[in-house]
């Protein structure tokens, strides 16, 4: 295949079909290469609140009504029921000791439960990525995207006005060439390669790695015992106290604990539970180089067992799993490369960086640069003899890796505090307030207040983010109230609240409380949307 167009976009995960077809809405001829085949296993599953309302928005702006209800799980299960999905009612954290059973503390210092949405209906989402990726790519094709499967790149020439990729694709050469090139294709991908971009990672970030793989048979912390809460709402005077939850608990939980990204943090690292409606929940392990050599990570399964043989109430979780597909591990979990973008060619935030899957930031950091770069592919307006403007791309480039940066900050703060919780649970409040406060400011279509991800454009609140990082700051009975005050003006969402104890449900007359912090907006308008349609 030998082909002229006017974008070629490598990489056709979510990201790289989205933006696909995107530019060919906008009238681009657009190429998109993918080195497998779909559909296939894709790790980064669990989006957010913004992942919605950005999904929702770029439909919209960009007339893509079939992508649209892949933005909230009731809208998901009634137009794509067979695309595989979970509920993701919150983000649910429970904090381990070794070689000791969970047990809930009465106060609640040792689980932190935050909900991101009023009901399942406008639930955020897990997304089986085989599903989600093959159907995103059916899309690209349908929508006249010139699709390349099978192929691999092998050079990049760059000269001129075009960039020339050419590979080999059933044993046929391929050649294409295109004004402007954008890579979709994860850490250490196309364009690092053929540049010879390395991995210059994050100054002060911890050496990390992961494993993972799908599984059956995972049970519901609701129906281990271990997990159940016994403080003094459930447990009345007199009352005997209870071994396992009843219903009764688990709808005084802001939602139900599994139906959500599910944490469990333990000295060293952290671990991943995300339920599908399929029966498969997907599950791993981020830690730091020390525990992964203890692990032996590299050893896949049989260190899997290695770490349930630490936690007993993990273990109790895991007692009947059964993987799905062969461990993955990854040596390394970090990745950034020093330019993410130049004249011709650009990376979307995933090819440019990657940090860790805590807090789900890679979907939404993907779906920013995927606005972003569409805004600059609107001003090109299609204009397929000069490449886009070089300026936009350096300062997409350059806010890519700013935003990168400050997560991977944000991220190391998190490491520093998996050992003393309480202050894990309060520095948590910086992407909580940030994300609730994004989330809102585009519902309500004042994007402008929401333009960074994290807060990161808002110094004042970004470096008390820095400030405040459990790397740098011992905890000390202050500390919550600082990170309170640190928060207050994106805070719309009744967070750092010490009467709430660690759970957040979405309580509308926080949000209509905090109205004004989002400037413009009128208490009435604000009050609607606090419903969330
Ligand atoms: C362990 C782990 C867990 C994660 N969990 C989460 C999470 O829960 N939530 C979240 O928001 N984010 C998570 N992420 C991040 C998430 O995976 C990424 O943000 C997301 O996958 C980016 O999507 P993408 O389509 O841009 O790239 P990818 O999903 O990486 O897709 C890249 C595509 O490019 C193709 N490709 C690669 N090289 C080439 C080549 N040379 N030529 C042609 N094609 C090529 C690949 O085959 C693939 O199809 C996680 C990441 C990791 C590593």
């Amino acid at each position: 295949m030998i082909g002229d167009f006017d974008l070629a976009i490598v990489g056709s995960g979510f990201g790289g079909s989205l933006m696909a077809m995107i530019a060919q809405r906008l009238g681009y001829r657009t190429a998109l290469v993918e080195r497998g085949r779909h559909p296939r296993f894709a790790i980064g599953e669990s989006a957010s609140p913004l992942a919605g309302i950005l999904i929702e928005q770029l439909a919209d702006r960009y007339q893509l009504p079939r992508i649209r209800p892949l933005s909230a799980y009731g809208s998901w299960q009634r137009t794509y029921p067979d695309i595989g999905c979970g509920l993701k009612r919150g983000f649910t954290y429970f904090r381990h000791e070794r070689q000791q059973p969970y047990r809930a503390s009465a106060d609640r210092q040792n689980q932190l439960l935050v909900a991101a949405s009023p009901n399942d209906e406008l639930s955020d989402t897990h997304w089986l990525r085989s599903d989600v990726d093959d159907f995103l790519v059916r899309e690209a094709i349908a929508a006249g995207v010139e699709y390349l499967d099978d192929t691999q790149l092998e050079t990049l020439d760059r000269g001129g006005r075009c960039s020339v990729i050419r590979g080999r694709r059933h044993g046929a050469p391929v050649v294409i060439r295109a004004p402007l090139l954008i890579d979709a294709s994860g850490p250490n991908g196309f364009i690092s390669r053929a540049m010879n971009l390395p991995n210059r990672g994050f100054a002060g970030y911890p050496n990390t790695q992961a494993l993972f793989s799908h599984f059956t048979g995972v049970e519901r912390c609701e129906e281990i015992p271990d997990f159940a809460w016994r403080g003094p709402c459930q447990v009345r005077a007199g009352e005997p106290d209870k071994a396992r939850p009843t219903i009764d608990d688990i709808e005084h939980t802001p939602y139900p604990l599994d139906d959500a990204a599910l944490h469990h943090v333990f000295d060293g690292g952290w671990m991943w539970v995300l339920r599908f409606g399929n029966g498969v929940t997907s599950a791993g392990v981020a830690v730091t180089d020390e525990f992964a050599a203890e692990l032996k990570l590299a050893d896949g399964g049989p260190a899997w067992q290695r770490f349930l043989s630490l936690y007993p109430s993990i273990a109790a979780q895991f007692s009947a799993a059964q993987p799905t597909r062969e461990f993955t591990w990854m040596p390394r979990l970090s990745w950034r490369v020093d330019r993410a973008a130049d004249a011709g060619w650009a990376m979307l935030p995933s090819a440019a960086a990657f940090i860790d899957p805590l807090f789900s930031t890679g979907i939404p950091l993907t779906l920013l640069g995927i606005e972003r770069m569409a805004r600059i592919l609107e001003l090109a307006n299609a204009d397929v003899t000069t490449s886009a403007p070089r300026g936009s791309l350096e300062s997409y480039g350059a806010v890519t890796l700013a935003e990168a940066d400050h997560t991977a900050r944000f991220i190391a703060g998190c490491y520093a505090a998996f050992p003393r919780f309480d202050q894990f649970a309060a520095y948590s409040m910086f992407y909580f307030a940030a994300a609730s406060f994004s989330e809102m400011a585009r519902r309500l279509g004042v994007n402008s207040r929401a333009a960074r991800f994290l807060g990161g454009d808002r110094p004042a609140f970004a470096e008390s983010l820095a400030r405040l990082s459990p790397q740098l700051h011992a905890p000390d009975p202050g500390y919550a109230s600082a990170v309170a005050r640190s928060i207050e003006p994106l805070n719309i969402a009744g967070l750092c609240d010490p009467a709430k104890r660690n759970w957040y449900p979405v309580d509308t007359r926080d949000m209509v409380r905090g109205a004004r912090k989002l400037g413009t907006v009128s208490f009435q308008t604000f009050s609607l949307a606090g419903e969330y349609r």
